[in-house]
């Protein structure tokens, strides 16, 4: 019986929504977070843009420390042999690649311009797979983009010129958002059944289908014989009106009428960390999570009305699916009202030292900082400085810990290399 696995393309299709952008430490904290919630791997950027570079060799070298462990991180690029060696060239040791190209007759002709055939698409695709095989990629999925507009049978030539490549994996691609629960359904379980293989659910909000049509191909990916994967983004960020929400897909997976009897992760999720990484995502971002959003929402655990609120208080279950502190939340929030001492572009050691001495007093034991050191506190300060710069507010908690805890890799993060 098929499994369902969680990739995060948060760092990728999120980040890439206009407007919207996230600084390549809070990309960093973004993988740290996924893997503590058990996100089998995460879409972590894009090898082929020069400025992603030093971020996502930082992150691989964070995962041979095994900081970044048990989680996959994979890069997404264009199914270009090109950019396949690009990838290669700019980010060595790469090992986990999707690879995308539009799929559909709508894109050949209002994309391409009626300029590559369908045979075009399928020659580009495969010899991007050789050149990934060639390189030593470990694993690939190839990306329909498109594929819900895409003539099924066609689809399914793709899926298995992929598979004969050496592909691992097909990635449907709603890009639109058009599909619902029952035309997914119906396309993906055939798809499944007819490539044998693991199929991506990749579904937009466009039509506010983005979850339920995720939690319908996973149905039908595993009712087809195969594994499924949701991409999901943290709150649900993505182009236009977004994606399918993690947190949200994480509930509607174990909490669900009858779903959970059949249809299971295939690793431990831990949903407690749920707030923990809304939260951020949204400070990051610099868009406040929605009122009513699912488990995470300000209001997704608040009753006034009499009726409700007279039977949350007799029993929490009458109406409540879930409980609040198993998505992590539940503590009070400190915000501080009086004098504040922050961290900024322009910081200097003293105001600095009485930061993090704040944040080691509250996790005492996690580390011994080398803030004593007049020279090791001056260069930790240098990178917080950096790191402002670039994040243009303040560092929580967690970034400021982990540029003390790793600072040759903080530094990697925040370099630019000058234009060639
Ligand atoms: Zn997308």
């Amino acid at each position: 019986m098929g499994k369902i696995y969680l990739i995060d393309v948060t760092n990728r299709d999120g980040v890439q929504t206009a407007k919207l952008g996230l600084s390549k430490l809070e990309k960093t904290l973004i993988n740290i977070y996924l893997n503590e919630m058990g996100v089998f791997q995460s879409e972590f950027g894009f090898p082929t843009t020069h400025h992603e570079s030093l971020y996502l060799q930082a992150n691989l070298e964070l995962a041979r420390m095994g900081v970044l462990h048990p989680i996959r991180l994979e890069g997404w690029i264009r199914a270009v042999a090109q950019d396949v060696e690009t990838a290669f060239r700019l980010v060595p040791d790469i090992k986990h690649l999707n690879l995308s190209i539009s799929t559909s007759d709508q894109m050949l002709y209002g994309k391409f311009l009626g300029k590559k055939t369908r045979e075009d698409i399928l020659k580009m695709m495969v010899e991007a797979v050789d050149a990934a095989k060639s390189y030593g990629a470990e694993s690939i999925g190839v990306n329909a983009e498109d594929a819900s507009r895409t003539e099924l049978n066609f689809l399914i030539k793709f899926g298995l010129a992929a598979k004969e490549h050496g592909a691992d994996r097909l990635r449907y691609c709603d890009t639109l958002g058009y599909d619902n629960p029952f035309t997914i359904y119906e396309t993906v379980k055939k798809l499944a059944e007819n490539t044998g293989m693991p199929i991506e659910l990749h579904c937009h909000g466009d039509l506010g289908m983005a979850v339920a049509n995720s939690i319908a191909g996973a149905r039908a990916t595993i009712d087809g014989g195969q594994d499924a994967y949701i991409n999901t983004t943290i709150n649900g960020i993505g182009e236009r009106a977004g994606n399918a929400d993690l947190v949200a897909v994480i509930l509607a997976a174990t909490k669900s009428k009858g779903f959970a009897d059949k249809y299971q992760f295939g690793n431990n999720i831990d949903l407690s960390k749920a707030w923990k990484i809304a939260k951020f995502a949204s400070y990051a971002f610099k868009v406040p999570i929605p009122i009513n959003q699912p488990g995470v929402g300000a209001n997704a655990f608040a009753h006034a009305s009499g009726i409700h609120a007279d039977g949350i208080l007799k029993d929490a279950t009458t109406y409540e699916l879930y409980s609040d502190t198993e998505l992590g939340r539940g503590e009070p929030e400190q915000v501080e009202t009086g004098r504040e001492i922050c961290t900024g572009q322009y910081s200097g050691i003293s105001g600095f030292r009485h930061v993090m001495r704040n944040i080691m007093g509250e996790t005492e034991g996690e580390m011994a900082l080398p803030l004593h050191d007049d020279k090791e506190a001056q260069e930790i300060l240098e990178l917080v400085r950096y790191a402002n710069v670039e994040a243009q507010k303040p560092l929580v908690k967690d970034e400021l810990l982990f540029i003390a805890k790793y600072p040759a890799i903080a530094k990697k993060l925040l370099t630019l290399k000058p234009l060639e």
